[in-house]
């Protein structure tokens, strides 16, 4: 077994603290990574703080990650010492199912095994980034490209992948008009994606400390969801709404933002449930839908992507003595617009 150095929540809302624990050793299917960087992502606090009701503890948050490869199985192809790689929410799947063969891991009917907060084929806790290193099988590894800097590329691994994938599936594009609920880490990642696949952005925000943020990040409009004249100046304006607010709110009053035939996604994951009204839905052939993370092949397809588009998430980089504070500065909407965690920090 690999002693490996992290921070874990000991229970339910307990502060994170140093922790140590073992990792498998390397398998012939296995790379080890010395993890560099750790995106925080506010799912890590729902989960640390078992908001979602099916935290296993001690847990070790994070799958935002990216790092070095120090190590390979013997059978590993893909991979070799020396490469930057990623992982991102899983690190496995049954391969087998339907939606594992079609490459949508994420939507596996055994249910994927999480980074963390999982539990493995052996019965052990599976345990995230917030740590110096991680062994996984390739096939859930990413690979980084040598165009993107590490710390910038750890948030795509979720909050990337989380935009990107909805926004292809659903074809939003040059002629479509997006609103973007929520300017957090997934909400400025939905907003650079979605200006590089040609669509006119809308940020709506409860935030007017963020109006000039989303002015820089392209957006082409922003309004205040506080102010009632929102919700009739943007009226039946958009063929799609992108909900990533990660608290109970009324998804009635963004339903009516939409046109005949939109569609609104909810990505973000509050812990209570929202009364819907059928009326907004019936009268426009309006549809609520949801997406989760993407699968690996997609994952790659978007870290191609953003090398491409020159995309990165933009992040405070903190060391890992900070990750508490760095929670609570999440649930104020204090960041801009991702913290990630530098491991140096953890030797
Ligand atoms: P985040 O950085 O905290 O961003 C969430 C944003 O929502 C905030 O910046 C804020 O934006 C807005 N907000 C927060 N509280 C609000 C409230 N009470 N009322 C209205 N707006 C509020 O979080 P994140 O990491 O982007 O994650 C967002 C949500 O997505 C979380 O629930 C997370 O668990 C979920 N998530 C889902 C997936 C998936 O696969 N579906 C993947 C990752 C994360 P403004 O300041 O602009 O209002
Ligand atoms: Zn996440
Ligand atoms: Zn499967």
């Amino acid at each position: 077994m690999l002693p490996t150095n992290g921070y874990a929540a000991m229970t339910a809302k307990a502060a994170l603290l140093p922790f140590v624990f073992e990792r498998r050793n390397v398998g012939p299917h296995d790379v080890l990574i010395a993890i560099t960087h750790c995106g925080v992502c506010h799912s890590d606090i729902h989960q640390a703080r078992d908001e979602w009701g099916n935290s296993i503890f001690p847990m070790v948050p994070g799958h935002e990650i990216v790092g070095t490869i120090t190590q390979i199985g013997n059978s590993v192809t893909g991979f070799h010492v020396g490469e930057t790689a990623g992982v991102g929410c899983f690190v496995d799947s049954c391969r087998t199912c339907p939606a594992c063969r079609e490459g949508l891991e994420q939507y596996c009917e055994a249910g994927m095994l999480l980074t963390y907060s999982g539990r493995d084929k052996d019965g052990q806790p599976t345990q995230g980034g917030y740590s110096s290193q991680i062994v996984v099988d390739e096939h859930y590894v990413l690979r980084i490209p040598s165009a993107l800097s590490p710390a910038g590329a750890a948030p795509l691994l979720c909050a990337g992948i989380t935009t990107y994938s909805p926004l292809r599936h659903w074809g939003v594009g040059k002629y479509h008009k997006l609103a973007v609920v929520g300017l957090g880490g997934l909400g400025h990642m939905a907003v650079k994606i979605g200006k590089a696949l040609g669509t006119e952005v809308t940020v709506l925000s409860t935030s007017e400390r963020k109006r000039k943020d989303a002015e820089r990040l392209g957006a082409f409009d922003f309004a205040l969801t506080s102010q009632p004249e929102t919700f009739t100046r943007l009226r039946r304006r958009f063929d799609f709404v992108l909900d990533t607010v990660s608290a109970p709110h009324n998804y009635n009053d963004y339903v009516n933002l939409l046109k005949t035939d939109g569609t609104m996604i909810l990505l973000g994951a509050p812990d209570k449930p929202t009364l819907v009204e059928p009326f907004p839905l019936i009268l426009h052939r309006r549809r609520i839908a949801g997406s989760v993370i993407g699968g690996i092949r997609e994952t790659q397809e978007m870290l191609d992507f953003c090398a491409t588009h020159h995309i990165e998430s933009d992040i405070e980089v903190i060391p890992i003595q900070q990750v508490n504070e760095a929670y609570e500065r999440v649930l104020k909407g204090d960041v801009r617009f991702r913290f990630v965690i530098d491991l140096v920090s953890l030797k």
